[in-house]
């Protein structure tokens, strides 16, 4: 599809989702702890979203070429899984884990879309740095946008902080339009040089997910043909938020 323009209003509703959704995966990061396995967390993804008046947004969701819809609330991706990866009642967090909680939701017919990582317990200096970095990595790439910028202004902001830190970009993923659906245009990688891609305009709503790894920038399709990991089983971060083009730059709005 091409790239759309939400209204004022559409942007409200976007804003009052992101907030509801950002309270969602607070407490869902509050839960996170030794010996809790992903399915508890995505139980309970699930049942605040419910509560809040909104739809799991990645339940059910359909990619072309791939045979099964998506089957949970969240994508919960431990230590090498990068992205997607399906919760699941063996899968029991251990001090040391790196966890991605990426969730999404529908509200009042518009979804938002947004990513943590955090350590479980205590994790390694390295692995603090990259989580850092990434973290850091999504507010300049979010620093990047304004009318008039581009696509490739965004990628390039990312991967210059990812670089600094030697970290592996992923290339196989990237960012994206949203709201009216999950998946929109345009596709925002990590990388990139500026002035590159598309022009941003006031009302584009936008998910920048910048995702690093302590090793390769490749990742392969694991055999429930969702989990993206590190080729290399290195470590990956991973962190995204939901924003729109204003006048005069971004309003970040899966925000608490
Ligand atoms: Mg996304």
């Amino acid at each position: 599809m091409s790239i759309t323009l939400k209204t004022k209003e559409e942007i409200d509703i976007l804003r009052e989702g992101g907030k509801l959704l950002a309270l969602v995966l607070e407490q869902v990061a509050a839960a996170v702890a030794p010996g809790v396995s992903t399915w508890e967390l995505d139980a309970l993804a699930e049942r605040l979203i419910v509560e809040s008046g909104g739809i799991p947004s990645f339940k059910g969701y359909r990619v072309t070429g791939i045979r099964t819809p998506y089957p949970a609330t969240m994508c919960i991706s431990v230590n090498d899984e990068v992205v997607h990866a399906i919760p699941r009642k063996d899968k029991i967090l251990a001090e040391g884990d790196v966890v991605s909680l990426d969730i999404g939701m529908w509200y009042k017919k518009l979804c938002t879309d947004m990513a943590i990582t955090v350590g479980v317990g205590k994790v390694t200096a390295e692995t603090e740095r990259m989580i850092a970095a990434a973290k850091e990595s999504l507010d300049l790439g979010i620093a990047a946008v304004r009318p008039g910028a581009h696509v490739g202004d965004i990628g390039h902001a990312v991967e210059e902080r990812l670089k600094k830190d030697r970290l592996g970009i992923v290339r196989d993923l990237a960012g994206h339009g949203v709201g009216y659906e999950l998946h929109e245009d345009p596709f925002i990688p990590n990388f990139g040089s500026p002035g590159t891609g598309p022009e941003l305009k006031e009302g584009m709503v936008i998910a920048i997910e910048p995702m690093a790894t302590l090793g390769t920038w490749r990742v392969i399709l694991a055999d429930d043909d969702w989990t993206y990991k590190t080729a290399d089983h290195s470590l990956a971060a991973h962190f995204e938020h939901t924003l729109a083009v204003t006048k005069t730059g971004a309003e970040v709005l899966t925000r608490v």
